[in-house]
C-alpha cells in the first residue's frame, strides 16, 4: 500500500463512453479496473474513493464507486468537464495504471428499513446508485425501490437498458428531462426532480429512506422541501459534489 490513503495501483480493462446525447449533453465515460495485487477490496455501495494518476502526486479527485462490492472489478462514471483532473482521465486509455485509495464516506446504502428507498440523482449523481441496485441484485434482495433520476436530454440517461433489467427486482423508476422539449413519445416527466413531482409518484416517501446524489443546488433545494413535509434534516442521506 502506498501512502496514507492506502492508494493501490489497478489497471484499466475498459473504457465506454455512457453518454452520446446533444452538443449541450455531458460526457460521461465509464472506466473498469482490477487491482493489479490480486486482493480485493471492501466498501459499501455510496462510497467514494480517490484517484490519482501517480502515487506522488498532489493532483487528486474524488470518485463515487458505481460498481457493486460483489463485483469482481472496480467501475467509476466520471463526467468529462475538461478540468483540471478529468483532462488528464480524458487521455488515460485501457491497459494504463491509475491509483486508488481506500474506499471512504458517509454517504452508505443500508437496506434494513422495512418501508423501502427513496433515491433521488441528478446527472451524473446516479453514479452511487448504480453501486447500489448492483448490489441489491446480486444479493438477490428484495426492495422496493424508487428512483427519481434527472437528465438534460433522454440521450443522457446512463446504462437505460440496465436500469429497465432492475424494475422486475422492484425498481420503479420516474425519469425526467430538463432541456427536452415536450414529446408525445416521452413517457416520463418534465423538470427538475422537485416535491410535487415525488409526491405524485410515491404517496409512502415520509417512511422511505431517503438518499439523494448531486450539485449543491439540487441537493439542497429537494432537503428543504423534505424538511419542509416533516422529514429530519438527519434522517435524509446525501452526497454533495461541488456546484
Ligand atoms: C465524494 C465525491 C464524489 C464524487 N463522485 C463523482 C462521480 O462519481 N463522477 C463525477 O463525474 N464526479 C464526481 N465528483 C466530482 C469530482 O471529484 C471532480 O470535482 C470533477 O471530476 C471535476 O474535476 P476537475 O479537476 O476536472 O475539475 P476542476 O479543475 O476541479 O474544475 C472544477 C470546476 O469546473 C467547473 N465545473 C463543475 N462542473 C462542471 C460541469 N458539469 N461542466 C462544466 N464545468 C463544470 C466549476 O467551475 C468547478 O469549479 C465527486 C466529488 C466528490 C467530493
Amino acid at each position: 500500500m502506498l501512502g496514507k490513503m492506502g492508494l493501490r495501483p489497478f489497471s484499466i480493462y475498459e473504457i465506454n463512453d455512457l453518454t452520446k446525447g446533444e452538443p449541450d449533453s455531458p460526457r460521461i465515460v465509464s472506466f473498469k479496473m482490477r487491482p493489479k495485487d490480486g486482493q480485493g477490496f471492501n466498501f459499501v455501495p455510496g462510497m467514494f474513493s480517490s484517484l490519482f494518476l501517480n502515487p506522488s502526486d498532489k493532483l487528486f479527485r474524488s470518485y463515487s464507486i458505481a460498481s457493486s462490492p460483489t463485483d469482481d472489478h472496480m467501475e467509476f462514471m466520471i463526467e468529462l468537464i475538461n478540468g483540471r483532473f478529468t483532462s488528464q482521465l480524458a487521455k488515460l486509455k485501457e491497459g494504463d495504471e491509475i491509483f486508488i485509495s481506500e474506499p471512504r464516506g458517509a454517504f452508505i446504502y443500508e437496506p434494513n428499513g422495512v418501508h423501502g428507498d427513496l433515491f433521488l440523482a441528478a446527472g451524473i449523481g446516479i453514479a452511487p446508485f448504480f453501486s447500489m441496485l448492483r448490489y441489491v441484485k446480486n444479493r438477490n434482495m428484495k426492495r422496493n425501490i424508487y428512483l427519481f433520476y434527472s437528465v438534460k436530454h433522454k440521450e443522457d440517461i446512463v446504462n437505460l437498458s440496465e436500469l429497465e433489467e432492475y424494475k422486475g427486482l422492484g425498481l420503479n423508476i420516474v425519469f425526467t428531462v430538463t432541456r427536452d422539449p415536450e414529446n408525445a413519445f416521452w413517457k416520463g416527466e418534465h423538470g427538475r426532480i422537485n416535491m410535487q413531482m415525488i409526491q405524485n409518484h410515491v404517496t409512502d416517501f415520509v417512511s422511505r429512506t431517503i438518499y439523494l446524489c448531486g450539485g449543491i443546488k439540487f441537493v439542497k433545494d429537494i432537503v428543504e422541501e423534505l424538511k419542509a413535509k416533516g422529514i429530519k434534516d438527519d434522517e435524509i442521506k446525501r452526497d454533495i459534489w461541488g456546484e
